[in-house]
């Protein structure tokens, strides 16, 4: 925090690909601040796997073919002008990673290595070996911090933000401080909801607090129950964060075995184990009812061993510190929360409904993903809307004079301590009433319960600490889904 200046052009919260990305683009003469809330590499970014889809083989590959794949994926829900400039301006972001060194995996001749994965009719998936995310994180956190403009700070929470004249207030935690500090422009690249969920893929920060922040206020929030299962990560039942064995795995040819170690996808989906994630995630929870158990596999071991480790290297190392060495066992999996398709609506150049705050990336809803996202297409969204943001924002700062803002009332850092437990129900209600199958019954009552718990948050005196930021918006994010899960 010892570096944050009263004053910046442009506030972005967030440091995933979607953050850094947007960062990257203004020029040395826009003065812009990005906030982590925790450490750099922490976040939903850095753990992609998979890779990063785009149409760069234009000699076997099209655009058309890949916004069919992606409306199939979606079930022709998907807003098909955001898919447009999604795709078509797919490559040109993708590649522009090669010149800030990200080390897409090579083929033989020297070009691009481009792999198949599951709802994908082409090979147009770019990827470094399976970290691709990691890859791309490390290179974008270099190039950033290599411009003076840019001011990066880690551990440091948009804990709140209002709407000012020409801009926002925005109030910053770190260091049990809160620092208050106003831009003209804020882009909220926060990221996920997977907290809302018991258990998820996605790591600590997904805990929704720009989607929250924007509902609070009064930003228009949509499609927030279209939230993705992920049928095959790691169940290991005594962590909250699950690990994700790839589709990529499956790629290769791993089958999903029952309790019985039996395959079983055939009675489900003549795809079968390359059907679609939510396919895929619904046939498991059949399954699991018509066997009267929730041990499921995949086993990939009659792959060579050599080859595995070479190209599954993360997910080797990964299983093996669970005790499963994927070249010879099978891989225990369960479906849980993985990614957001809804989020805070925005138009083709990222803009919210509230004038110059912008969003993109996982928080953001452009609709191109409809109402169920292919494999390898949010890292490109994080992309191509984060550029399209910064460059609507450079375009309205040189037709605008620069405006003074104010500053607000402190936020109270002393008061009661949190309950404990509150998460704990949040997550509870949600896993029970809106996961893979969801349960009216459960969503009914488990909204009112949301928000008894929200209520209780805003009339008491808590203390304003990150726990109790995370919290309120985890729960407001509960209830967002909740609400429209209900609406008749
Ligand atoms: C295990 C896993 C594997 C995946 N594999 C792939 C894949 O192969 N291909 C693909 O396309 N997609 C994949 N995805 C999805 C993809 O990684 C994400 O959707 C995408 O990276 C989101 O990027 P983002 O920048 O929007 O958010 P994130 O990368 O999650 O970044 C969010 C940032 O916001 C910050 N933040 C949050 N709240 C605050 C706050 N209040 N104040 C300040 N900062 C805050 C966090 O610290 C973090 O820096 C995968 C996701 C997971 C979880």
């Amino acid at each position: 925090m010892r570096r944050v200046k009263d004053h910046y052009d442009v506030l972005i919260a967030g440091s995933g690909v979607a953050g850094l990305h947007a960062a990257l683009q203004f020029p040395p003469q826009v003065k812009v601040l990005v906030l982590c809330k925790k450490e750099l590499l922490l976040s939903n970014s850095a753990l992609a796997q998979g890779g990063v889809a785009a149409v760069v083989d234009k000699e076997h590959d099209t655009c058309q073919l890949h916004i069919k794949d992606t409306m199939i994926a979606g079930g022709n829900q998907n807003n098909p002008d955001a898919l447009e400039v999604l795709v078509n301006e797919g490559a040109e972001n993708v590649l522009n990673l090669l010149d800030i060194g990200v080390d897409f995996d090579r083929d033989e001749t020297g070009g691009l290595q481009l792999t198949l994965e599951g709802g994908h009719s082409r090979r147009r998936i770019l990827h470094h070996k399976d970290s691709t995310g990691r890859e791309m994180m490390e290179k974008l956190i270099l190039a950033v911090k290599a411009k003076s403009n840019v001011d990066i700070e880690e551990n440091c929470m948009l804990a709140d933000l209002k709407q000012v004249e020409n801009g926002f207030l925005a109030y910053v935690l770190g260091d049990g401080h809160c620092t208050q500090v106003t831009a003209n422009y804020c882009i909220l690249a926060t990221g996920g909801i997977g907290r809302v969920y018991q258990y998820t893929t996605n790591s600590a920060i997904a805990t929704g607090d720009g989607i929250a922040l924007a509902h609070r206020m009064g930003a228009k929030i949509t499609d927030l129950h279209l939230v993705q299962f992920h049928p095959t990560a790691f169940a290991a039942k005594q962590n909250r964060e699950r690990f994700l064995i790839s589709e990529s795995v499956r790629g290769e040819g791993a089958v999903l075995l029952n309790n019985e170690g039996k395959r079983f996808m055939d009675r489900y989906d003549e795809r079968l184990e390359l059907a679609p994630r939510d396919v895929v995630s619904r046939s498991i929870m059949k399954e699991a009812r018509r066997v009267g158990s929730n041990n499921f596999y995949l086993d990939i071991s009659f792959q060579g061993a050599d080859y595995l480790k070479n190209r599954f290297p993360t997910i080797y190392g990964r299983c093996l510190e669970e005790g499963v060495d994927i070249t010879k066992d099978w891989i225990p999996v369960f479906p849980c929360q993985h990614y957001l398709m809804g989020g805070i609506h925005v138009d083709l150049d990222s803009q919210s409904s509230i004038d110059r705050l912008y969003a993109c990336g996982e928080c953001s809803h452009t609709g191109v993903h409809g109402n169920n996202r292919l494999a390898s297409n949010s890292l490109l969204e994080a992309l191509v809307f984060s550029r399209r943001a910064a460059r609507h924002i450079l375009n309205r700062m040189a037709s605008e004079p620069h405006p003074i803002l104010s500053k607000g009332d402190d936020l109270p850092l002393d008061g009661m301590p949190l309950p404990s437990g509150l998460r704990t129900q949040v997550r509870d209600i949600m896993q029970s009433a809106h996961f893979v199958v969801p349960n009216p019954v459960a969503a009914r009552e488990g909204m009112k319960r949301v928000k008894k718990i929200l209520a209780m948050l805003e009339s008491s005196h808590y203390a304003v600490t990150p726990d109790f930021i995370e919290t309120k918006n985890i729960t407001t994010v509960a209830m967002i889904i909740l609400e429209e899960v209900n609406k008749p």
